[in-house]
């Protein structure tokens, strides 16, 4: 069993007396680790120590910030393959997609050793006569960031990285599916040179969660995860005087239209669809089709992920794709399946019921298409967050872009087209915060902002880019005026 320490104040321990929970191997069904569920006390002391540091931390000058942020890329760096073999390990996806999660993360570091420059303020001159006015960016305080299983590096990294450079202090708990990578990921900031208290790390559920949203300290709460539970974070954390960003789940639309580059597009949609196993909130879980597309692009597409080969991440010879997060998810994944089918969807390529050689007990579920989804039925309405691909078939643009638009998430969406117009209606016209043309999956990186909109994001400032940094700063504008007489002599005359 591997350790699953919490680290406050500068100190790795195991709590004792908490209840725990298990976290997976998803690709064998084996038990890794055993999580602590942090309770009140562990993280009001998690709390207390973020406070302590703040004078000190928030004092240093914001490149003194970045350059432990330099050292830290570097480490990144020097041990990529151990963390990209860990988050593989507890999460089940592939090396490949590992790499693309710890890659991302990365990013999101080097941005953030851009502290001094993305600190700076405006200044105007002369704002009256004599008058000069300055803006500052200054830090909150005590920031909480709380993340969800399915990218064990790069969502951590949206948060502290930023949060720390901009002179805030921090108390993370990730997933208790996945608390092994957060782990990791402290550990190299320590190495890096992160002083004691800056950074905390706590485990655990709900009591770990209202805790840091009630608690009268922390002045902002980082929040990805599913709608339902993101709603609940908006709310309470606001109603509690925090700042709060929450972005939340989705059902993201891919609109195939007739005239596209096919054998392009097939090829975006699957990696769309089955990369990560679906399990990306900025998967192409839904193809809506228009006029002969369909027929254009389902027998490829199908043969396509019947050739996805399902199996082991967590040895040498590596797979198209890997295992689920837990045995409740695949059932709750191959439920929907049944729902769909039941309720008269075609069932294309069907992945329920794979077998993975050595592996019986792993949380499996292969690529699956089903066709002729209507928008009443459950598995159109409902987050699948499995390797399922929905298909939709419609005769126009129009009703396409309506189709889309039907939904309550507004995560992402995509149109694969060769028509600089059909491009141009949907972009201007679909009701999703990040849109891709002839991308799959147009999640945005570090530089930008990652824009949910509707029940894929509750709060103003998004995670990411200059509104992340405007999340984690308040501003301060100082109007100043100096008296004195020769200036003022100048003046009269
Ligand atoms: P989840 O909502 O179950 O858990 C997310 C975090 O919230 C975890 O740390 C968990 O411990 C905590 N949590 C769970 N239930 C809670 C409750 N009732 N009260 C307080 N805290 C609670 O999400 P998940 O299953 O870990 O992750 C998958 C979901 O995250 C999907 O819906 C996916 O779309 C979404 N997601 C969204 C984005 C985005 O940027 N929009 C990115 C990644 C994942």
């Amino acid at each position: 069993m591997e350790p699953c320490p919490v680290f406050i104040g500068g100190r790795w321990f195991t709590p004792d007396g908490l209840p725990t929970s298990p976290v997976h191997n998803p690709s064998t069904g084996e038990v890794i680790a055993e999580c602590p569920l942090g309770d009140a006390a562990l993280v009001n002391a998690a709390v207390q120590a973020a406070s302590d540091a703040f004078p000190v931390w928030s004092e240093t000058p914001p490149i003194e910030r970045a350059r432990i942020f330099f050292r830290y890329r570097q480490l990144i760096e020097t041990n990529f393959d151990k963390l990209c073999k860990l988050v593989s390990r507890e999460h089940g996806k592939t090396l490949s997609e590992a790499r693309g999660d710890v890659y991302r993360g990365m990013e999101n570091v080097e941005y953030a050793c851009g502290a001094p420059t993305l600190l700076m303020g405006d200044t105007l001159e002369n704002l009256a006569r004599r008058v000069d006015c300055e803006t500052v960016l200054q830090p909150l305080g005590v920031c909480a960031g709380i993340t969800p299983f399915n990218f064990p590096v790069m969502v951590p990294m949206w948060m502290f990285p930023l949060a720390l450079v901009c002179g805030n202090t921090f108390v993370l708990k990730p997933s208790e599916k996945v608390p092994l990578s957060a782990v990791l990921l402290i550990e190299l900031l320590q190495e890096a040179g992160l002083p004691e208290g800056v950074l905390n790390l706590v485990h655990g559920g709900r009591e770990s969660v209202d805790t840091l949203l009630t608690h009268p300290t922390v002045r902002a709460i980082s929040f990805v995860g599913s709608s339902p539970v993101a709603k609940y974070i908006h709310e309470t954390g606001t109603k509690h005087g925090k700042r709060v960003q929450a972005n939340g789940g989705a059902k993201n639309y891919i609109v195939i239209m007739p005239d596209a580059d096919m054998p392009k597009s097939i090829e975006a949609l699957a990696t769309a669809a089955f990369g990560c196993a679906g399990e990306r909130c900025m998967a192409g879980s839904t193809a809506i089709t228009v006029g002969a597309a369909a027929d254009k692009m389902l027998p490829s597409l199908t043969e396509a992920a019947k050739a996805i080969r399902v199996g082991r991440t967590d040895i040498e010879q590596q797979p198209d794709m890997g295992a689920l997060i837990s045995a409740a998810h695949r059932d709750r994944v191959v439920s929907l399946i049944d729902g769909g089918a039941d309720q008269g969807a075609k069932v294309l390529c069907d992945g329920r019921g794979v077998k993975v050689d050595g592996a019986p007990n792993g949380f499996y579920v292969g690529a699956t298409i089903v066709d002729q989804v209507a928008s009443e039925m459950t598995i159109a309405q409902e987050e699948i967050f499995g390797p399922v691909l929905n298909v939709m078939r419609t005769d126009k643009l129009d009703e396409a872009i309506e189709l889309a638009n039907r939904s309550a998430y507004g995560n992402g969406a995509a149109i694969f087209t060769q028509s600089g117009h059909a491009a141009r209606e949907f972009k201007h016209r679909v009701k999703a915060g990040m849109v891709g043309v002839n991308v799959g999956v147009p999640a945005t990186v570090a530089m930008f902002p990652f824009t949910g909109w509707d029940a894929s994001f509750y709060g103003d400032l998004h995670i990411q880019g200059k509104e992340g940094v405007q999340f984690y700063t308040q501003q301060k504008v100082i109007t100043s005026r100096w008296f004195g007489s020769e200036v003022e002599d100048v003046w009269r005359k």
